[in-house]
């Protein structure tokens, strides 16, 4: 888009500069013109002429031919020649060379008529002796001292001649080379029929260009010898048939030294595009790493706080849960039962004599006691129950929508089996164990330390009564 926008505004400036430079050409063009037909004036109404027409004698033709030879040199124009009222040639600058105008008649010509119509007149065409191109000027000479008489009577005419060299373009060209972007463009003379006259580069003279589609309109695009072009183009006002025609070559956006990609500043976009879509990869990469690493991170946290939570609720000893376990759990619930109207049931067991089992057996019988309750708890409870190492010998086991009719029979079938001695001797015990257990059941509006004491409260009266035995709260 912006590259379209600028090569617009480019060739808006260029069509200017075509503008330009063709107008300059164009008044060079006319200044000649206007010079060429000031002189053939001047020579014209030089008496010696008018008198020379009216008496063309041998000795006035000598003199006529030397003296418009050095005209020729002063004038530093291609030839200047006398033509009579017929057009034939009476007197000619070049008539000292083996071809010259001499007797040749030139009443064809258009300069020639238009002298005969008695206006000064001028065509663009080829010398018939010099068979070059050039500008022809032309006066006509008119016998108006004649007094009394109506019409004036043509003698003939002078004619001043102009070859086309490349330098005439050239002076001008010169100047619109410094104003040119490049030096590309191909400035012609055409003439009818399309005909290249003058160009300011080598080989387009004497081509023929489709002049109709050239000429006349600006800004089109033409083809010519497999390369495409723009035309500008004028008409020289005092040539009918004639322009000045400009083409300007086009580019492709490949080869364009301003197309965006061949600028600098457009490379430089490239590579900055490319830079910033690596720098976009290196950062998303990163990114992702990061995240990535963030995430495992994250897990491993999660696994270890997890893990951390795990252990610091539960026993190292037996690998029940501990009494910190305990407390919140019981809070959880006694939520549920007040919920949902459901039984729960606490029971606390407490082992009888321990420290006697310490004592005879060693600790790490003990230990091993302790375990072996855990084992028979576990083994014992139902799935929903959930056991507790309150602290010491001492045990919890939470039985939620249980009433204490049922964990009695759980604990009655604890007690039978850790009373089981070839069971225990299994596991190092040499003896049968006991416990005491005081089972409450939860009441609405029950806290976890109320309900708690009521087991307690049950569990000590079972030890004062001799232990080794289960008491349920009886309301
Ligand atoms: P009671 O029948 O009245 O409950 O008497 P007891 O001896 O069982 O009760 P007491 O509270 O007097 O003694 C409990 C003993 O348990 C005291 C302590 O040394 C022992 N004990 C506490 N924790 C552990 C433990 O982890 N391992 C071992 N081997 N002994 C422990
Ligand atoms: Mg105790
Ligand atoms: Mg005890």
């Amino acid at each position: 888009m912006l590259y379209q926008e600028n090569q617009r505004s480019r060739h808006i400036a260029n069509l200017q500069l075509a503008h330009e430079e063709l107008f300059r050409l164009n008044d060079h063009v006319e200044t000649l013109v206007r010079s060429r037909q000031r002189s053939a004036a001047t020579l014209s109404y030089a008496a010696s002429i008018e008198n020379y027409l009216l008496n063309p004698s041998r000795h006035a033709t000598a003199a006529m031919n030397e003296r418009l030879r050095k005209l020729r040199e002063t004038l530093a124009v291609s030839a200047i020649y006398v033509l009579d009222e017929t057009g034939v040639t009476l007197a000619s600058s070049n008539y000292y060379e083996p071809l010259s105008f001499i007797g040749l008649s030139f009443r064809s010509r258009a300069y020639f008529k238009q002298a005969m119509l008695g206006l000064p007149g001028q065509e663009i065409g080829n010398g018939r002796v010099s068979g070059r191109f050039g500008a022809y000027y032309s006066y006509p000479i008119i016998e108006d001292s004649v007094v009394g008489q109506a019409a004036s009577q043509f003698l003939g005419a002078l004619v001043i001649k102009d070859s086309f060299k490349l330098p005439l373009l050239g002076s001008a060209l010169n100047e619109r080379a410094a104003l040119e972007d490049n030096s590309l463009s191909v400035v012609n003379m055409v003439g009818p029929g399309g005909y290249v006259v003058a160009s300011n580069r080598d080989g387009w003279v004497g081509k023929v260009l489709a002049v109709d589609s050239l000429t006349g309109k600006d800004n089109r695009l033409c083809e010519f010898e497999g390369a495409s072009y723009v035309t500008v183009s004028i008409s020289l006002a005092d040539f009918p048939g004639w322009h000045l025609l400009r083409l300007q070559p086009t580019r492709h956006w490949l080869v364009d030294p301003f197309s965006p990609l061949m600028t600098r500043t457009g490379i430089l976009y490239v590579l900055l595009l490319c830079a910033v879509t690596l720098g976009m990869i290196g950062l998303y990469r990163r990114a992702a790493v990061s995240v990535r690493k963030r995430e495992l991170a994250h897990k491993r946290l999660r696994r270890s706080h997890e893990r951390y939570r795990e252990l610091s609720c539960r026993d190292a000893l037996t690998g029940l849960y501990n009494r910190r376990a305990y407390q919140n759990d019981l809070v959880r619930e006694i939520q549920r039962a007040q919920r949902y109207g459901q039984p729960l049931s606490v029971a606390l067991l407490d082992i009888d004599f321990f420290k006697k089992i310490n004592d005879l057996h060693g600790h790490e019988t003990g230990d091993r006691v302790l375990r072996q309750l855990a084992r028979l708890i576990l083994g014992t409870i139902r799935e929903a129950d959930v056991a507790y190492r309150f602290g010491g010998e001492e045990f919890i086991v939470v039985l939620p929508e249980t009433d204490v009719a049922a964990a009695e029979t759980v604990i009655k079938r604890l007690q039978a089996a850790l009373l089981d001695t070839e069971a225990n001797a299994d596991e190092g015990i040499g003896f049968p164990v006991t416990f005491s257990c005081g089972i409450a059941a939860y009441q609405q509006n029950d806290t976890a330390r109320e309900l708690f004491e009521r087991a307690d409260a049950l569990l000590y009266a079972v030890k004062a009564n001799g232990r080794n035995g289960v008491r349920v709260q009886d309301w």
